[in-house]
């Protein structure tokens, strides 16, 4: 009986402190758990700090369709010259490999010094391939 009581009074003492283990949420993690909406947002903020212009004739992206299809990484046709680019064109997240979710946590991770072999398992890919990016972050640092 006063075993049962203990054990009732136990359950109540781990019910205040309701928690998930540290090393579970890592395991679980991956970019999903991130807005893509919201990091893109911001990377392209940063890309094209001046707005979209056409990376061929360098003509600036008036046309709201353009404009609209320009921040949702959609292809684009400049009226201008009738190029197609992407808002990546001609930046180094062009073509990259690895979705701008990635890249933007690879970007984080390192500058919390978190190591590359790390940060690689977290996005299952190589750590070569995280340290190539951690080499291209450097030389935009310096
Ligand atoms: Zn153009």
């Amino acid at each position: 009986m006063v075993e049962m009581l203990n054990k009732t009074e136990d359950y109540g003492v781990e019910r205040k402190v309701l928690l998930f283990s540290p090393s579970e949420a890592l395991k679980a993690f991956c970019v999903d758990f991130l807005s893509q909406e919201k990091i893109t947002a911001w990377v392209l903020e940063k890309l094209h700090s001046a707005g979209p212009h056409c990376p061929s004739c360098n003509i600036k992206i008036t046309d709201q369709n353009t404009f609209n299809n320009f921040y949702v990484l959609r292809r684009c046709k400049c009226k201008s010259c009738n190029a197609w680019f992407s808002a990546f064109k001609g930046t180094a997240l062009h073509h990259a490999g690895l979705g701008v979710s990635e890249i933007f946590l690879i970007a984080i991770l390192s500058e919390m010094k978190v190591e590359a072999k790390t940060i690689a398992g977290v996005l299952k890919c190589h750590a070569d391939t995280v340290k190539l990016w951690q080499s291209k972050f450097r030389a935009v640092e310096e």
